[in-house]
């Protein structure tokens, strides 16, 4: 599903990314680990357009990504949440789940006006998913952090994605929230056939829910396996897990 081919990129003569390559395969669960500043969120920007590579390819599907304007991503069906919480504070959480069902279609925000008759069912449905139904009518910056992250995964979603990027899905959360957060992705991979590429901190999501993780320090893939052998990968505990 997606194939990145000797991918660099230099921010003014820093090398952020150093000729990274990588495969994906539909329905995997993959996670990139890495210290803070070790390249992660550049990858992903890499992949969505945000950022363009020096360097190196990246395909979708068999198709190039690198060039195509983000939105084009998007509709390609590769979706991402950021490091940062990105809702509409002064929407509820149903309007914003709403919008962003609008948007995915190409109507143009006139369209939306509050109480819209428009994706009643579709919103719904995706609150469902998300767990968030007792907040649907609540404002989203009142909503916990842990809801609000739901409700940005629930936004994310709401594009239909085929491939999914979570950035630090769980940052900042408490561990309870953290738990719910896993929960909610296993979830999600069962009920909609998405495939998930995530960077995260805490090693107990990564062990719990990846399928496959890659190991990025200093901007190059040192390990990429399964979490059991990573686990074990002497370079790995030495540069990242922190043993001998
Ligand atoms: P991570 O997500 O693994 O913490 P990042 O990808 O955010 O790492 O950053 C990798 C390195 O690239 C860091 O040293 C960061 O300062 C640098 N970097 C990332 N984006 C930019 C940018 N737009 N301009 C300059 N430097 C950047
Ligand atoms: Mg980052």
């Amino acid at each position: 599903m997606l194939r990145i081919e000797g991918i660099c990129k230099s921010f003014d003569g820093f090398a952020a990314i150093r000729n990274v390559s990588l495969e994906m395969m539909a329905g995997e669960t993959h996670a990139i680990i890495g210290p803070n500043g070790a390249g992660k969120t550049t990858l992903f920007n890499l992949i969505t357009g945000h950022v363009q590579p020096d360097r190196g390819n990246v395909f979708f599907n068999g198709d190039p990504l690198i060039k195509l304007a983000p939105h084009k991503i998007v509709r390609l069906g590769v979706a991402r949440s950021f490091q940062l919480i990105n809702v509409y504070p002064r929407m509820t959480t149903f309007e914003n789940v709403q919008v962003a069902l609008i948007a995915r279609d190409k109507h143009t925000f006139k369209w939306f006006t509050l109480g819209s008759c428009l994706y009643q069912n579709e919103t719904r449905e995706v609150l469902e998913l998300l767990g968030l139904v007792d907040e649907a009518t609540q404002m989203a910056g009142e909503l916990a952090y842990g809801k609000q992250k739901q409700l940005e995964l629930a936004i994310t979603l709401a594009t239909n994605p085929k491939l999914l990027l979570l950035d630090e899905p769980t940052a900042g959360m408490s561990p309870g929230e953290t738990t719910a957060a896993i929960r909610l992705i296993q979830q999600i991979r069962q009920v909609r056939d998405v495939t998930v590429l995530f960077t995260e901190h805490d090693m107990r999501v990564v062990f719990d829910i990846a399928d496959r993780v890659s190991v990025l320090h200093h901007g190059e893939v040192i390990a990429s396996d399964t979490p059991a052998k990573i686990r074990l990968h002497p370079e790995v505990r030495r540069v990242y897990l922190g043993s001998k």
